[in-house]
């Protein structure tokens, strides 16, 4: 028998404003609350509730946050105590044996909401669990879901990472540790035999880019005798890609010194022999001047930090990235492949589209649109929770020599 959970207090609803939670839209925003138990419950089991009396749905409550309720279940059914450990095995046997996730020990295992655990970023870097409880409810219950972990995974080693933003927006202390084992200084990926180090410790997110998984295999299919460019390459994860699918050459730009050294250790690792030029500066201005410098290349992958960090910032975001493009587009040789994307979540699909497609014209060169790229399956969204889909990409082919001349 799966026991009830403990539900501290109601939190209702103002009148009319239960259509998102009805849509099971996992997150109720401070705005449609009439009352709440307040700051003694952070963390806290609430029972979501309509003005009329009616249980909506179940959920973890963030006072401090503006999204007040992470919802985990609909309806007025209590979910039960075990519902957590139950979505925690869920989301990782889902993943094991996915013909669409082989050949890698790198993979995101826990995708926050779009596994019905809003609060919750899983990753598994080899030997390692890397985890993120960014919310109040979840840190409340890092114990548990580490035990879990340990025992659904398998590996030996887990460890917390702290996430300062989430931690200041919640409320929370900006933990940090192991959770189980002892995990080493860095860990190790094989991703379809690419092998990463992973400073999982102090690098960007959780310290590798899984997300870009299936667009490095793209890049390894298509790099053969084509000069590179890694535009915002950190660690080096398409320049690898690059080098072991035969690129001619590599040029690798990012303004951190540290993920430079790791993308040059990684490209020694797979032993990429091409000629290597690594650039720490900034790639803005780096692609300003290569093309200034008549630089020319084969295959460009553009893969900036988000641009966009909220709605507000859209505008001046746009301007970034078509200004990066039309500098890109300026290098890129007659036939050249170029990648390009955007991770945040405020530039939708057709905005990032109407940005490159501006560029181009800009740049006046033609291109063609040849694939969608974005996240792989790994990362999914869930229709109750678009926000989930921050990334977006391209696969463009620059037109042809024959075509550029009239
Ligand atoms: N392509 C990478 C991920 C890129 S993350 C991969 O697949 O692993 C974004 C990178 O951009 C980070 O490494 C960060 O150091 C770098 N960065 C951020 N702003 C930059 C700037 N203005 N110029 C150069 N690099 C920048």
């Amino acid at each position: 028998m799966n026991e009830c959970i403990r539900i501290v207090s109601d939190i209702i609803l103002s009148a009319g404003r239960e259509r998102s939670v009805r849509r099971q839209h996992p997150w109720l925003l401070s705005g449609a609350v009439a009352r709440e138990p307040g700051a003694a419950e952070t963390g806290a089991w609430v029972r979501v509730v309509s003005s009329s009396g009616e249980v909506l749905g179940h959920g973890h409550y963030s006072p401090r946050s503006s999204i007040r309720v992470r919802l985990l279940a609909f309806g007025k059914e209590d979910p039960g105590e075990a519902l957590l450990e139950t979505r925690l095995d869920a989301a990782v046997n889902r993943r094991r044996n996915h013909r669409l996730l082989a050949g890698t020990n790198g993979l995101r295992l826990v995708n926050a909401e779009s596994d019905g655990l809003p609060g919750l970023v899983v990753d598994q870097m080899g030997d390692v669990v890397v985890v993120k409880f960014l919310t109040a409810g979840m840190h409340a219950r890092a114990e548990r879901i580490a035990r879990r972990l340990e025992a659904v995974t398998g590996a030996p080693h887990g460890y917390r990472r702290r996430d300062d933003t989430s931690a200041r927006r919640e409320g929370i202390p900006p933990d940090e540790g192991a959770l189980w084992g002892s995990p080493p200084a860095e860990a190790a990926i094989d991703e379809r035999g690419r092998r990463y180090a992973v400073d999982f410790m102090h690098g960007q997110k959780t310290g590798f880019y899984l997300d870009q998984r299936d667009s490095r295999d793209l890049v390894e299919g298509l790099a053969e005798g084509r000069r590179t460019l890694d535009a915002f390459s950190y660690t080096g994860g398409f320049a690898v890609a690059a080098g072991r699918g035969g690129a001619a050459s590599l040029v690798l730009v990012d303004s951190s010194k540290a993920a430079l050294k790791t993308a040059l250790s990684n490209l020694a690792e797979n032993a990429v022999e091409c000629p290597i030029d690594v650039r720490r500066t900034d790639a803005f201005e780096a692609l300003r001047a290569a093309s200034a410098a008549g630089e020319r290349f084969d295959l460009i992958v553009l893969d900036p930090p988000p641009l966009a960090r909220s709605r507000r910032s859209v505008q001046a975001a746009s301007r970034a990235y078509k200004d990066m493009l039309l500098h890109a587009f300026r290098c890129a040789a007659p036939s050249a492949f170029v990648l390009a994307f955007s991770c945040s979540h405020h530039i939708d699909p057709d905005l990032f589209q109407k940005i490159v497609f501006g560029a181009a014209l800009d740049a006046e060169r033609g291109v063609r649109w040849l694939r969608t790229l974005g996240a792989p399956p790994d990362h999914p969204f869930s229709i109750h929770h678009p926000e989930g889909r921050y990334l977006h990409g391209c696969l463009l082919e620059m037109e042809s020599h024959a075509e550029a001349i009239p």
